[in-house]
């Protein structure tokens, strides 16, 4: 085909490979999910259908991208690690970054009816997404390590505040209770004035969701690991599989394990 003269204007799209050899961690965050979570009435501190919602998203996610062999959720938030050697869209940035914050976004909306059937989306979700390259396994682990650690913080601070709250505190009150508080100060309002013991609270208000892409050649032999991996064993186990009852279309996502901790079920 003839070139036309507008042709020249394609030179100004740059190229944005990716670093060869490193692992890609892909982060999408809901935007504004403060409000959001508000306006469709999520419970507080942790709304359930949210995060198995978030899951879904995720393990649709998964479905269509092979190169993605795990990934970590917590709130309005997923961490998607693709492998080392991906070839993925020539390793361009944007491609990979776009193309998967917009599948997630989108099967957050296709899958919502599902999780929240007596609450209409009052406006369309939206998630914002960066790439992160990592050099070796050490960075790779602390760079989990780190978002599992934040899901912990949040989490006693946000149940400390909700137990307040529901205990008759205003908001404005509970914020100020709970200046300058460690966590051991948080766990003993929770334990002493609401008989709540912070550790037996369910493990994915505690520690986030968990996928792996379960290698074939052990696919067959992992239905007996343990129900939950800590972040410890994210590189090399296989969670146990808590596999949905929603048919995902068009996609074999049969060895994705889904770790959400469902032993408050
Ligand atoms: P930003 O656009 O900067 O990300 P944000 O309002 O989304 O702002 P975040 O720091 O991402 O702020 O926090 C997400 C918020 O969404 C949480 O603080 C919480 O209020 C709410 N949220 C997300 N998931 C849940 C859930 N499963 N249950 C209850 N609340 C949730
Ligand atoms: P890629 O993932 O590389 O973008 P693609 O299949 O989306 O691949 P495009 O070059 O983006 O390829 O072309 C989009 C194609 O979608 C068109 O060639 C056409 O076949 C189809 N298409 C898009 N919009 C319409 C439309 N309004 N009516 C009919 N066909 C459409
Ligand atoms: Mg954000
Ligand atoms: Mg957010
Ligand atoms: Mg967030
Ligand atoms: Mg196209």
């Amino acid at each position: 085909m003839a070139k036309s003269r507008f042709e020249y204007v394609r030179n100004y799209e740059l190229p944005d490979p990716l670093m060869p050899n490193t692992f890609i961690v892909v982060r999408i965050d809901g935007r504004g999910f403060h409000k959001f979570s508000d306006t469709h009435s999520f419970e507080k501190p942790n709304d359930r259908r949210a995060l198995d919602l978030m899951d879904m998203a995720a393990k649709s996610v998964m479905g269509e991208y092979k190169d993605v062999i795990m990934a970590f959720g917590e709130s309005d938030e997923y961490s998607f690690l693709i492998k080392r050697s991906s070839k993925l869209y020539n390793r361009r940035r944007s491609k990979i970054n776009s193309s998967i914050v917009s599948l997630f976004t989108s099967s957050y909306v296709f899958y919502w009816p599902h999780f929240f059937p007596n609450m209409p989306l009052q406006y369309p979700p939206c998630f914002d997404s960066r790439v992160v390259l990592y050099p070796g396994v050490t960075e790779l682990r602390d760079y989990f390590s780190w978002r599992q650690a934040d899901t912990h913080i949040n989490n006693l601070y946000n149940t400390t505040f909700w137990a307040l709250v529901h205990g008759g505190q205003s908001t404005a009150e509970a914020n100020k209770t709970l200046q300058g508080t460690d966590s051991k100060d948080k766990n003993e309002i929770l334990f002493s004035q609401y008989g709540i013991n912070y550790n037996n609270i369910p493990e994915i208000y505690r520690k986030g969701s968990i996928c792996v892409r379960e290698p074939p050649s052990t696919h067959a032999s992992t239905s007996k690991l343990p129900i939950r991996a800590t972040i410890d064993d994210i590189p090399t186990s296989a969670s146990s599989s808590t596999s949905s009852r929603i048919p995902t279309p068009n996609q074999q996502s049969e060895s994705i394990s889904i770790n959400t901790n469902k032993s408050d079920e």
